[in-house]
């Protein structure tokens, strides 16, 4: 279910995933400056968050995608 990650030893508190992610999967944690992906069950893998944390903190894997099947798959 948890299908993001932050690595917080990278994470230096931008909140670039806070204000981007269109589901509002994150929170910001004031005491340890950090974001933290409160509501990882909302994650759409539109892979935003990762893009853009300056420091590459995100990890999204990719397991709501389910294989697209056609006749000739
Ligand atoms: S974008 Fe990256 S560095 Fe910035 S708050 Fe989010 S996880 Fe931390
Ligand atoms: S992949 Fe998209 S929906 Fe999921 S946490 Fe990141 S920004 Fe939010």
């Amino acid at each position: 279910m948890a299908i993001q990650n932050i690595d917080v030893r990278r994470c230096m508190g931008c909140k670039t995933c806070v204000v981007t992610c269109p589901t509002d999967v994150f929170r910001f944690d004031e005491k340890s400056n950090q974001a933290v992906a409160k509501y990882p069950s909302e994650c759409q893998v539109c892979q935003m968050c990762a893009n853009f944390c300056p420091v590459g903190a995100i990890t999204v894997t990719a397991e709501k995608y389910t294989p697209i099947l056609t006749a000739w798959g």
